[in-house]
């Protein structure tokens, strides 16, 4: 490898960690992606103008490159233009698994080109592989890293789509009989298919093999993410972000190219102490989540019904927020859905303005994605000094006026705490039930993502804002001034 590309390569990696660690604080987010983004700028320019510099050499073909590119920038672009926000997490799924596809695909041509692509391929893989295994990469290893790139990749592929439907409510959550079996029959198929492809085939049995080994993989991925619902969906996608970089360092070491290898750990280790977070605002264990399940298409059939429930119109919430010291805003979803979070902040400013304690508390499980509100009130420029995590602002409640929760429903439901067989049981969830005054404005008295009642909505001290998210707020801010 040249000396020149080797510092160019070392020179991106650092960009990635430096991207990283800014993404890390919302304060320094915006530029830490751009940083990232320089460093895989910096990246592909130099694996393209130096392809030689992985240990396996790639033989380029400008044609195709430049048709990849083409055709894969245009459909980014017209993705991400006509994605609406509310559609992000959807979005987010899809890329993880085009992650998990690309590096399935890398495994696969390579093995397809060095092997069986060789004059003569009548031995069996890993006997024909110290000739096709160059520097960074021994037979061993090379073999290993097709295999696994081809499992965590078909994995990470169907995963995400299953994900992605179960996001877009196209898809419920299904319990399959006996799916532990099933699961730990198609792992032993697993080792099988990947023994053969790698050592106890010859010829084209292990290229057989290794689509068998693709097929499994697939299968599996679907079987992973299908029977998990309820409140467990954001570990599972925060899981498969971990799993999409993972199959991508295996890629790397498929065709030895250091950079990927590196960018590909950095995104695995990443995902992997988010999905820790995640486990920690849900206050699960990543086994119990993955074996667990919730098994059914399931809103329960008592979460419509209700007593005791208090309406409010905006007048009466203004009124209210006249006399109000300290508020505490809690969005969620629906504040996503209505895309309320400008008027969210405009309010917030006119209260402030009054001499109200304003702040945001934002739960890490609340939206559809890690980080969906953060990213949603950083683009009404909300400061982040205002906002809070759920540990830091929960003892704040109890000296509240007034919460005001925007479209959030399962982070907020106190049967977490006061119901042991509850399906959110044992999830720490934002304590606004503690407020003097709680403002619930969504547009009904469904469900959230969990589809369980809410008792908060029969609590005495709670005010149903039906409406609009964006509407209902704004109907606020008009009443306030005009009051
Ligand atoms: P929820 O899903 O619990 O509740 C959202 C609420 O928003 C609904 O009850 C809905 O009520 C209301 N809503 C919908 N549209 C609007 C609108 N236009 N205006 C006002 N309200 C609206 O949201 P939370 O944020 O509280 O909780 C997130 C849930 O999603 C958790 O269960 C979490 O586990 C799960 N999840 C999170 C992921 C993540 O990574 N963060 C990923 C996958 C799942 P109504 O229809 O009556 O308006």
């Amino acid at each position: 490898m040249h000396d020149f590309a080797k510092v160019l390569y070392l020179l991106a990696t650092a960009l990635f960690i430096l991207g990283i660690k800014q993404l890390s604080k919302v304060s320094t987010a915006r530029r830490g992606n751009a940083i990232a983004g320089l460093g895989m700028l910096l990246a592909i320019v130099t694996t393209l103008v130096a392809p030689g510099e992985s240990d396996r050499a790639i033989q380029l073909s400008w044609p195709l490159v430049v048709a990849g590119i083409l055709i894969g920038g245009v459909l980014g672009t017209w993705m991400a233009k006509r994605v609406e926000m509310t559609g992000m997490p959807e979005m987010v799924a899809l890329f993880n698994g085009f992650g998990g596809l690309a590096s399935l695909l890398v495994a696969l041509s390579v093995f397809w080109g060095d092997y069986l692509g060789s004059a003569s391929f009548s031995g069996t893989a890993v006997a024909k592989l110290p000739e096709v295994s160059l520097g960074l990469t021994g037979p061993v290893v090379w073999a290993v890293a097709v295999i696994l790139s081809i499992l965590v990749g078909g994995v990470t592929l169907t995963g995400s789509l299953v994900a992605m439907l179960k996001l877009s409510g196209k898809v419920g959550d299904k319990m399959l009989p006996a799916r532990h079996f099933i699961t730990l029959a198609l792992l032993a198929t697993v080792v099988l298919f990947g023994w053969l492809g790698g050592w106890g085939a010859a010829g084209g049995w292990a290229a057989v093999s290794l689509v068998a080994l693709t097929g499994v993989a697939c299968l599996l991925g679907v079987l992973l993410v299908l029977p998990i619902g309820g409140a467990d969906m954001p570990v599972v996608i925060s899981l498969l972000n971990s799993y999409s970089g993972i199959a991508a360092s295996m890629a790397g070491f498929v065709i030895g190219n250091s950079l990927l290898i590196v960018a590909g750990a950095l995104v695995g280790a990443s995902g992997l102490i988010l999905t820790d977070q995640m486990c920690k605002g849900m206050n699960r264990t990543l086994l119990h989540v993955l074996v667990g399940g919730f098994g059914g298409d399931s809103v329960d059939e008592d979460a419509r019904e209700y007593s005791n429930i208090r309406a409010y119109s905006p007048e009466d919430a203004a009124a209210d927020l006249q006399l109000a010291d300290k508020v505490i805003f809690v969005p969620g979803y629906g504040m996503a859905v209505s895309q309320a979070q400008h008027v969210v902040k405009e309010l917030g400013d006119l209260l402030q303005a009054r001499g109200c304690e304003v702040s945001y508390a934002v739960h890490s499980v609340a939206g559809r994605m890690p980080g969906h509100m953060n990213v949603l009130l950083a683009e009404a420029d909300v400061p982040h000094e205002q906002l809070f995590p759920t540990e830091e602002i929960n003892s704040e409640f109890k000296e509240t006026d007034v919460a005001i929760i925007v479209g959030a429903n399962d982070v907020v439901n106190p049967a977490a705490i006061d119901d042991p067989n509850s399906k959110i049981a044992g999830m720490p969830i934002l304590l606004t039930h503690e407020a003097r005054a709680v403002f619930m404005i969504k547009r009904s008295l469904s469900p959230g993502y969990a589809g369980i009642k809410n008792p908060l909505f029969e609590r005495d001290n709670c005010f149903m804002c039906f409406g609009d998210g964006k509407e209902f707020v704004q109907g606020v801010i008009e009443a306030l001034k005009n009051a």
